[in-house]
């Protein structure tokens, strides 16, 4: 597994900088890791950068069987992650109310998830950069631990409860409130 928490592992930086000459990570993603979310958090979007979370088209890749179909919105095609984190409906619902409450711009749908993210990200500026940074790291991890919510305890929650989720952990990162159970 890779992981290269800010400068902290200079071991693990190093892995890094080698993947990176290789060409196997793609040297933007190393940016996820001074974004102030928890290390689960940027891990999990630095591997989603690189391609690298299970959902069904990397399952059937890898040769195993799925049942085709996404979680959140209930279509039966196979899920992709530009799918699940943009082209979504469910998704998408839960972005507008993102925007809705947090005035966070919508993010840029491109032809891939990085270009999508980092389209989404280069679109911020001003002084909500940073915060809309988190608010969109923090909006791809709570989405897919709905998509798992819903598939392993098979019980769903509305877009308005995910968006007070996202924003409780953002006060939890900036130390205002109980970290969420
Ligand atoms: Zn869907």
């Amino acid at each position: 597994m890779i992981a290269c928490y800010g400068d902290g592992d200079i071991a693990v930086n190093t892995r890094c900088q080698q993947l990176i000459s290789m060409g196997k990570i793609y040297t933007p993603c190393i940016r996820v890791w001074s974004i102030k979310v928890t290390p689960s958090v940027q891990l999990f979007v630095f591997l989603l950068l690189n391609g690298r979370i299970s959902t069904q088209d990397m399952l059937l890749r890898k040769g195993l069987q799925v049942v085709p179909g996404c979680a959140l919105c209930g279509s039966n095609t196979v899920e992709t992650a530009l799918h699940l984190f943009f082209q979504c409906s469910f998704a998408c619902q839960f972005w507008s109310e993102m925007s809705r409450v947090t005035a966070m711009p919508n993010p840029s749908l491109k032809d891939t998830v990085l270009e999508s993210i980092l389209a989404t990200c280069k679109g911020f500026d001003g002084a909500s950069k940073r915060g809309w940074e988190v608010l969109t790291l923090l909006s791809l991890w709570t989405l897919w631990c709905e998509r798992n919510h819903r598939i392993f305890r098979g019980k769903q929650r509305p877009v308005q409860i995910l968006v007070q989720k996202v924003l409780q952990e953002e006060r939890y990162l900036n130390g205002f409130a109980t970290p969420i159970t």
